[in-house]
Formats: structure tokens, C-alpha cells, sequence
């Protein structure tokens, strides 16, 4: 198994996740090992994204194969489908150690310097939120990707400059949520560019199974695809919404997770039949009632639900769009039928005021 060492950037300190049993923890810790259990660690654990799977399988051969480090990944996709766990599986499968930070912990060219002057031969640096950079560090990663060396300050006053040092050779895996956010500089620099899909309804049922298990619970067919099909396409989600409907079907003395015992735990959790929560279903509500049904700008959008836009373009939206719940147009974000069927309305025009109140 890969060695996984989180970076906390600032203090310079690193902490290595052991995930050896037995010992006093507090429930933080147990939590932070339950979640880390239910991280696949292999390929063939990692359900769905067949194709991704099948390319990087590939890559990851070849570059054994040549004896030489994987080349630069960058992985793109909403939050919660995987890339975290594809960047610890990438390092497993190569036999290298992985060293995890972020975008905001890299808070200036010193921090990234000590990742990368810690990494040895062939390591995995994994760079979560990588469009979260400064241009500063962001420029200094480039020559460290291209050439294998960073400039590090020597000397002090009017004596100062740069020293350049050789790196071991490494490999990057960034994550992002949208690849939009990068400068052409940096994606350039990748040599490997990947998306994640939104998961499909019957491989979110799997990875209900499989959580429910690691869970020491279980769930039939139909109680797996109710949650599965209620997970928003993500992993992160069917995660979430098994616990939780575990705690209800366990407190309800039910042996197993029943489609019965889904459609009640998600009905308490204010998850409905198409798997949209309260927010996307005020995100649509909005549109429809303030808005007349669209188009509306994002940023008029985030102002009148009090919602970071971020959040919204990289939480909501790509949901609702993938469902055909909201389409985007040149003059902005627009319901579609869809949308209105599923909140109760008939048409999307002639404003709010008339139309009662939805049923959230
Ligand atoms: P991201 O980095 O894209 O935000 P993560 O890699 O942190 O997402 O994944 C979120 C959680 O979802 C993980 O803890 C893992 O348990 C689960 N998960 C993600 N992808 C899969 C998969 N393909 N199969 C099973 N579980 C998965």
C-alpha cells in the first residue's frame, strides 16, 4: 500500500496517516479511519469511470515498465467524485509514496519548496484545489514540472539570490473542479489531462454496497439503487446518505437497508425522488420566482440565495445542468420543463406572485 503523508504546508510539520488498529483513539480519529477505510485503494476497488481506469492502468505500466516516474495528471471534476482517491491509487499502484496538500496551503514559494525538496525518486505530489495557487508558487511549480528544479533563495541583504536545485524526479497529480480555472501556463504543463464523470445510478447502488459493508450493516438491491439513484452522480454523497440511513434503519431495528428504509431516511434527510436537496431545489425556486424562469446571471444568482458563486458553479449547477433541470444560455442561467414539472409549475413566465407556495 502507498504511504500516505499529509503536508500542512505552513508549519512545515507532516503527519503520516497509519491506519493500523488496536490502539486508543478519539472519535475523531476513529472517524477520520472509517472515512479512510471506505477510500478504495486499489484499481479494482475504484468503481465506474471504466475508461479513465483503463487509460491510466496503461500509463501506470508504461511508466513502470521504462523505470521512469508517471507523467504530470491532472484531474478535473465536481467535488466528491474521486480524484483524491484516483491520486492515492495512481501512487499505490506505482509502489511510491504520496506527500497531500492543497492550493490555499501553499501559501508561498517556501512551502512548496519544502514538498518538493522532501519528495524521493518517483513520489506523487498530489495538489488538491491546484487552481487555488498563487501566480507566485504557480510559476515557480513550472520550471519543478518541466525541468526537475527550483530556484531556492540563498544569502541575506544585498548578498541574496537564487540557487538552483535538482529534484528528484517526481510526479504531480492536481486536482480541480473545473479546468477553466486554470491558465493555459500550467495545463500545458500536464501531460496527462483526465475529467470524472458523474456516476452512474448503477454504480453509486455498488458503492452503496460496498460502504454498508466496510459499515458492518447491509443493504438489499433495492434499498442500495434507492440511495445510489438519490447520490447526486457522487461517490462522497452515496457515502453520506448510507450513513445517515443506516442510523435510521438501525434506530428503527431494521436488520438491513430496505428500499423502504431509504425512502424514509432520505425523505427525514430532505433528499427528494430526482435526489436534489433543499438548496438546489431553492436554486431552481429562485429562478423561477425572482426571475421570471432565467435567464439570470450567476452572479445575481449567488447575490439573492446568499451562496458563494463558487459553490454554485462547482456544487449546483453542473448537477442540475447534467439533469437537465437548468440549461445555460449566452444571457445566463434558464429552468427548463423539467424543472418546473418537478417544483409543481406549469410555466416558467408571468413572475412568481400568482403561483402559491412550492413544496420544499
Ligand atoms: P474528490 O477528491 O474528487 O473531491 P474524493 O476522492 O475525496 O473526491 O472521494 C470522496 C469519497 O468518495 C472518498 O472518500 C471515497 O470513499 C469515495 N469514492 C470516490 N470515488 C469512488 C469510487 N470510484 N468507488 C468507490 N468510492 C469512491
Amino acid at each position: 500500500m502507498a504511504r500516505v503523508r499529509h503536508e500542512d504546508g505552513g508549519a512545515g510539520r507532516s503527519k503520516v496517516a497509519s491506519v493500523d488498529r488496536g490502539l486508543l483513539r478519539t472519535e475523531r480519529e476513529e472517524s477520520a479511519i472509517e472515512e479512510a477505510s471506505l477510500r478504495p485503494r486499489t484499481m479494482d476497488e475504484y468503481i465506474g469511470q471504466s475508461a479513465l481506469k483503463r487509460k491510466l492502468r496503461v500509463f501506470v505500466d508504461a511508466a513502470k515498465q521504462r523505470g521512469e516516474p508517471l507523467d504530470h495528471v491532472l484531474l478535473h471534476g465536481p467535488p466528491g467524485l474521486g480524484k483524491t482517491t484516483m491520486a492515492q491509487i495512481l501512487a499505490n499502484e506505482l509502489g511510491v509514496r504520496i506527500h497531500i496538500t492543497s492550493g490555499p496551503a501553499v501559501e508561498h514559494k517556501g512551502v512548496l519548496a519544502g514538498h518538493l525538496t522532501a519528495l524521493e525518486a518517483g513520489d506523487v505530489l498530489f495538489i488538491d484545489e491546484i487552481h487555488r495557487l498563487t501566480p507566485v508558487v504557480e510559476e515557480s511549480l513550472y520550471s519543478a514540472m518541466e525541468d526537475g528544479r527550483i530556484d531556492l533563495p540563498v544569502g541575506e541583504g544585498n548578498r541574496a539570490r537564487t540557487m538552483p536545485f535538482s529534484l528528484a524526479p517526481f510526479t504531480l497529480v492536481g486536482a480541480t473542479t473545473r479546468t477553466a480555472l486554470l491558465g493555459a501556463p500550467l495545463r500545458e504543463r500536464f501531460q496527462i489531462v483526465e475529467g470524472l464523470e458523474y456516476y452512474a445510478d448503477a454504480e453509486l447502488a455498488e458503492i452503496v454496497q460496498r460502504t454498508a459493508r466496510i459499515l458492518k450493516f447491509t443493504a438489499t438491491d433495492a434499498g442500495a439503487a434507492e440511495i445510489g439513484r438519490r447520490s447526486r452522480g457522487t461517490p462522497r454523497i452515496a457515502n453520506r446518505l448510507t450513513r445517515r440511513v443506516r442510523d435510521f434503519a438501525q434506530v428503527r431495528g431494521r436488520a438491513s437497508i430496505d428500499r423502504d428504509d431509504a425512502q424514509y431516511g432520505l425523505g427525514e434527510l430532505g433528499i427528494d425522488p430526482e435526489g436534489l436537496d433543499a438548496i438546489d431545489r431553492r436554486v431552481l425556486t429562485a429562478i423561477v420566482d425572482l426571475f421570471d424562469g432565467g435567464p439570470v446571471g450567476i452572479d445575481a444568482l449567488a447575490a439573492t440565495l446568499s451562496e458563494p458563486r463558487d459553490t454554485l458553479e462547482d456544487v449546483y449547477e453542473p448537477f442540475l445542468l447534467q439533469r437537465g433541470f437548468l440549461i445555460r444560455t449566452p444571457r445566463g442561467r434558464q429552468v427548463t420543463r423539467k424543472a418546473l414539472a418537478h417544483l409543481g409549475r406549469s410555466t416558467a413566465s408571468g413572475g412568481g406572485g400568482d403561483q402559491g407556495e412550492l413544496p420544499l
